[in-house]
C-alpha cells in the first residue's frame, strides 16, 4: 500500500493499494465527527461494492444507507442532484454526518458537488474505482455537475477527508473505461514523469498498477498543492485536452470517450508541432507507439478548420491569443502563449 499526503487548505491521504475497501471503516472512523454516512454510487458498482464497503464500515460502527443512481454521465446532472439532496433530506443527515463516493469520475464529482453544497458543506470521502477516478478525478477537489451548456459548468472547490483507491476494484473495470483512463496515464508521463513513461512504454501498465497510479498522484499533488484553485501551473494537466475537448465536442461527446480523444489530441498537437519546427527532438513517434501499446488512438478522422473552430469556441470572445501545453521532451509541459492567427496556422497545417 502506498500513501500520498496532499498538502492543501484541507490536507488529507490517498491511499492506494489492494484490499482497501475492505478496511475503509477502520481508516475513516478517526477522520469524521460522526457515525452516520450515505454512500453514493451507480448501479453498476453499487451491484459490485456497496455490501463490501457496509460490512466495513459496520464493523468500524458506522451505519449508512446507499443512493444509487443509473450509470453514466447523462446522470451527472441536477435532476440526479436534487434527488440525493432529497435523499439526504430524509435521511435527517447532519452537518456531523458524511458522504462517501463509492465509483468512478461521475459519482465522485456529483458526491463531491453535493458534499460542497448540502448544509452549506459536509465532509466526504472518495472511494474511486474507475481507472480514471483512481489517478485523476478523486485528488484535488475539483466537483461539479453538467447542465445542458455544457460539462462541468456548475461546480466547487471540495476537498475529500481522504481518498481509498483500491486497486482491486480495477478488475472488473470494463476494458474500455481501462484504456479510457490509460490516456490520462500516459498524459502524467509526458507532462512530467520519464520514468512513467518507460514504464508505460514496455506495455506493462496493467502488472504494475500500484506503483502507476501512485507515480500518476505524486504528479497530480505536485500540481494540485502549487496551484489549489486552478490559477496557472495547473494547467499543464492539460496536456491534450483543448484538442481532446474539440474532437469531442465535434462527436457531440458520442462515439469517442475522454481519454481516447485526449490520447488523440496529445498526439495531433506534438505532431504538428513537430511539423513546425517548435520541437526539436523528434516525440511524436515515440508518442504514438505508447499510446498504441494501450489501443489508444492517435487521430480522429476530423479536419484542421474543424479543429481549430472547436478549440478555440470559448477563447475568440474573450482574447486573440491562445495559452497551448506543449511537452517538448517526454517529462517536462510548458505553457505556451500562441496569437490566434499562428495557432490556426499550427492546427490548420497539413
Ligand atoms: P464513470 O464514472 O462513468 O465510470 C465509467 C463506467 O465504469 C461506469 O459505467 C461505471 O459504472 C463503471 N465502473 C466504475 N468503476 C467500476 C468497477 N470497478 N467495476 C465495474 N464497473 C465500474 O466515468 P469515469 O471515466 O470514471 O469518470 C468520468 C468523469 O470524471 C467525467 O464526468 C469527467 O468530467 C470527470 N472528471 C473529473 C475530474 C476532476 O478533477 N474532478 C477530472 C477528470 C475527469
Amino acid at each position: 500500500m502506498k500513501k500520498i499526503r496532499i498538502n492543501v487548505s484541507e490536507p488529507y491521504d490517498v491511499l492506494i493499494g489492494g484490499g482497501l475497501l475492505a478496511e475503509a471503516g477502520e481508516r475513516i472512523a478517526p477522520l469524521v465527527k460522526g457515525k452516520r454516512a450515505v454512500i453514493v454510487t451507480d448501479g453498476n458498482v453499487h451491484a459490485l461494492y456497496t455490501k463490501p464497503l457496509l460490512k466495513s464500515l459496520e464493523k468500524a460502527g458506522i451505519s449508512a444507507e446507499a443512493f444509487v443512481f443509473e450509470a453514466g454521465e447523462e446522470r451527472k446532472s441536477a435532476q440526479t442532484l436534487l434527488s440525493l439532496y432529497d435523499f439526504l433530506a430524509k435521511q435527517n443527515i447532519t452537518r456531523s454526518d458524511f458522504l462517501i463516493a463509492l465509483g468512478g469520475g461521475v459519482v465522485g464529482d456529483l458526491t463531491g458537488f453535493a458534499a460542497a453544497t448540502y448544509l452549506r458543506g459536509i465532509d466526504y470521502v472518495q472511494i474511486p474505482t474507475s481507472l480514471l477516478a483512481q489517478v485523476d478525478s478523486s485528488v484535488g477537489g475539483k466537483t461539479a455537475i453538467d447542465i445542458p451548456a455544457g460539462k462541468n459548468l456548475v461546480g466547487a472547490f471540495k476537498q475529500p477527508k481522504l481518498v481509498l483507491a483500491d486497486t482491486d476494484t480495477l478488475r472488473t473495470l470494463p476494458d474500455d473505461f481501462f484504456t479510457d483512463g490509460m490516456g490520462e496515464v500516459v498524459k502524467y508521463g509526458m507532462i512530467a514523469s520519464e520514468s512513467l513513461f518507460s514504464l508505460l512504454e514496455t506495455g506493462k501498465a496493467k502488472d504494475n498498477l500500484e506503483a502507476v497510479i501512485s507515480e500518476c498522484l505524486h504528479i497530480k499533488r505536485w500540481v494540485v498543492q502549487a496551484d489549489e484553485f486552478d490559477t496557472g501551473p495547473r494547467m499543464t494537466l492539460n496536456f491534450g485536452h483543448m484538442l481532446g475537448h474539440s474532437i469531442e465536442r465535434y462527436y457531440h461527446y458520442r462515439g469517442i470517450t475522454h481519454g481516447k480523444a485526449v490520447a488523440a489530441g496529445m498526439y495531433l498537437i506534438t505532431s504538428l508541432a513537430e511539423r513546425s519546427g517548435l520541437i526539436e527532438n523528434p516525440l511524436g513517434e515515440r508518442l504514438k507507439s505508447c499510446l498504441e501499446k494501450y489501443g489508444l488512438p492517435i487521430s480522429a478522422e476530423i479536419g484542421g478548420e474543424a479543429l481549430y473552430e472547436g478549440a478555440v469556441h470559448d477563447k475568440k470572445r474573450f482574447s486573440d491569443t491562445i495559452n497551448i501545453i506543449l511537452c517538448r521532451t517526454v517529462g517536462k509541459a510548458e505553457i505556451v502563449k500562441f496569437s490566434l492567427s499562428d495557432f490556426y496556422s499550427l492546427i490548420t497545417r497539413s
